[in-house]
């Protein structure tokens, strides 16, 4: 599943491609995909004929703003991509569910083989109606990731983005101590912290030092800070490899290629191998259902 680093790659990928054009028409194949709506023409009259004012991002959400105020929401689910089209001839790979004809020419097509992820247009709420926005979100110091929210109330009950939010440490300790959940759960939480998955959190846990399974309140004020850096550097240097794509779940960007950061994985998907810091074997764990990879040697 795309987590925090591929939606942005995918974000900054539509930025360049929508900004500043018209959404000339758009064709709805398979309507599971904008479920939230009465129909597909509802969908379609929100978005057409609407130019596109910017795209951002909250967690696993990318938001496109519309020029009348409304925004297009997108979450890719388990495998969804968004591709450009390579020319008027590019022929429609297999499960394009959506596709958006733009003005100036071109065309952007969602393609979701499992079909778990969705579109939809959000209007924002009249101005007298007070939004009530995550508590933990409301510790963030930058403003861009609330004033978003309370745009899309779709949104407002996402926790914190590590890199839209901006908590510093003492905040993120805070979160931290108000409870006694197992590191990965709390990490993997959208209502607490947004926008990290299965992949990112065993990252994050090894370069930190830390067991999924120590309890959040457990940790020493090293430990914290010590945390909340393996969150900023991993999920900042997964986004400049452009994210990561594993043999089995095909993640591309707009253009079609591949992420890398899958050859920088300490721990996730090297069960048996040797430990990057201490040389042994990487064990795996499935808990509720997941896979987790850690070092028991260097994580504690
Ligand atoms: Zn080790």
């Amino acid at each position: 599943m795309p987590e925090l680093p591929e939606v942005e790659t995918v974000r900054a990928g539509l930025a360049r491609e929508l900004t500043g054009r018209k959404i000339r028409a758009v064709a709805v194949t398979n309507g599971r995909v904008v479920r939230r709506h009465a129909s597909a023409k509802e969908f379609r009259a929100l978005v057409e004929g609407r130019t596109v004012k910017g795209v951002a991002r909250l967690g696993k959400y990318l938001v496109v703003t519309l020029d009348d105020g409304g925004h297009l929401v997108i979450h890719l689910g388990m495998s969804g991509q968004l591709l450009k089209a390579r020319g008027p001839k590019d022929p429609k790979p297999k499960h394009t569910h959506v596709v958006f004809t733009l003005s100036p020419p071109g065309e952007l097509r969602y393609v979701d083989p499992r079909t778990f992820g969705e579109l939809f247009v959000s209007t924002p709420p009249p101005e007298d109606v007070e939004v009530e926005v995550s508590k933990f979100a409301r510790l963030a110091m930058s403003q861009d990731g609330l004033t978003l929210r309370r745009a899309v109330p779709e949104l407002a009950h996402l926790g914190v983005d590590p890199l839209v939010d901006q908590i510093g440490w003492d905040r993120f300790a805070a979160i931290l101590k108000s409870r006694s959940t197992p590191l990965k759960a709390l990490l993997t939480d959208q209502d607490i912290i947004t926008g990290i998955g299965n992949i990112y959190s065993d990252e994050i846990l090894f370069t930190a030092g830390l067991r999924y399974d120590r309890p959040s309140d457990s940790l020493s004020t090293v430990e914290i800070r010590r945390l909340h850096r393996a969150i900023t550097e991993v999920l900042g240097e997964a986004i400049k490899a452009g994210g990561s794509t594993l043999a089995d779940e095909q993640f591309v960007d707009l253009e079609g290629r591949p992420g890398t950061y899958q050859e920088s994985h300490q721990v996730y998907g090297r069960e048996g191998q040797p430990c990057p810091q201490c040389r042994r074997p990487i064990e795996r764990v499935v808990v509720r259902q997941r896979a987790t990879y850690f070092c028991p040697n260097c994580q504690g």
